[in-house]
């Protein structure tokens, strides 16, 4: 059986600067890029499946667009160019697959849209600790969904784990990792609320499900010179980022723009 051929990087980006903004650790969001001039190709499923060359081009727009929207980081453009979203959304959803847009998962869940993956993977470089191959030590990821998240965190740290408390999630995630064959990304079935006391003391922490308080598990178990990012009820009907920074002076907590996370529920179901 012939294999299809595996989708590759595209070939240069033009991301621009690749640092933060000297003096700010916490960028604050830029003003998104005007939308391109031309729609972005449409992708046909054959058979639920996709060809990779039709990808590719669709994914090289979606890294220039982050670039474009803000992103600078170019670990993080690198990554949510490498990973094939596409794999994680159902085949009637293909065409839009590459579309800055959160797609249902099932179970009314979400796919996160690309550019909040890519914004809040790139404040948890900025602050989480790295090692010297300048990726993330081990991160925990809260709320799986299909897994891309997980994939795409995988790219830039030396391990994840990844907690989703559906079970149908978690499985669904499974199958879409198995033919990926990745090594340092590991799903877990359970309630993410107590966090995961066996990867801790976490390098960054990122949730995709929002609550009115962080729970305190997450805090214990990011490591000192760590980082959690993620989405908290910031008045009636509302979310906010929320980056906290722990250090062993105590923790600092910032909260940045409006966000809109499914929420964040306790117990497996
Ligand atoms: N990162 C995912 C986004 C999934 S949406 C992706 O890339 O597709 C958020 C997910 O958080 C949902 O699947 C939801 O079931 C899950 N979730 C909500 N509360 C949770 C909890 N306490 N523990 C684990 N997962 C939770």
């Amino acid at each position: 059986m012939a294999t299809p051929p595996r989708p590759g990087f595209p070939a240069r980006l033009n991301i621009g600067q690749t640092s933060p903004a000297a003096g700010s650790r916490i960028s604050p969001r830029r003003p998104s890029a005007p939308s391109l001039a031309t729609p972005p190709p449409m992708l046909e499923g054959v058979g639920g499946q996709m060809a990779a060359r039709d990808a590719i081009p669709a994914r090289a727009k979606m890294v220039q667009q982050l670039a474009e929207g803000g992103v600078r980081d170019a670990q993080v453009l690198r990554a949510m160019g490498a990973v094939d979203r596409h794999r994680f959304v159902d085949s009637a959803l293909l065409a839009q697959a590459y579309e800055d847009t959160a797609l249902p998962i099932g179970l009314g869940q979400t796919i996160s849209k690309p550019s909040v993956v890519a914004r809040m993977i790139e404040l948890l470089m900025q602050g989480g600790l790295r090692g010297a191959d300048g990726k993330l030590g081990r991160v925990l990821d809260i709320g799986t969904g299909c897994g891309y998240q997980a994939v795409v965190l995988g790219q830039l740290a030396s391990e994840v784990y990844s907690i989703e408390r559906l079970r149908d999630l978690h499985e669904k995630a499974r199958a879409n990792l198995r033919p990926l064959r990745i090594a340092n990304v590991h799903l877990i079935l359970g309630d993410g609320m107590a966090g995961f006391p066996k990867g801790a003391p976490y390098a960054g922490i990122i949730a995709a499900a929002g609550g009115e308080s962080l729970p305190e598990a997450w805090i214990d178990q990011l490591a000192y010179g760590g980082r959690l990012v993620a989405p908290i009820a910031s008045g009636p009907g509302q979310q906010a980022l929320m980056v906290v920074d722990r250090s062993r002076q105590g923790v600092q907590q910032t909260i940045l723009e409006a966000v809109n996370f499914v929420p964040l529920k306790s117990g497996v179901a």
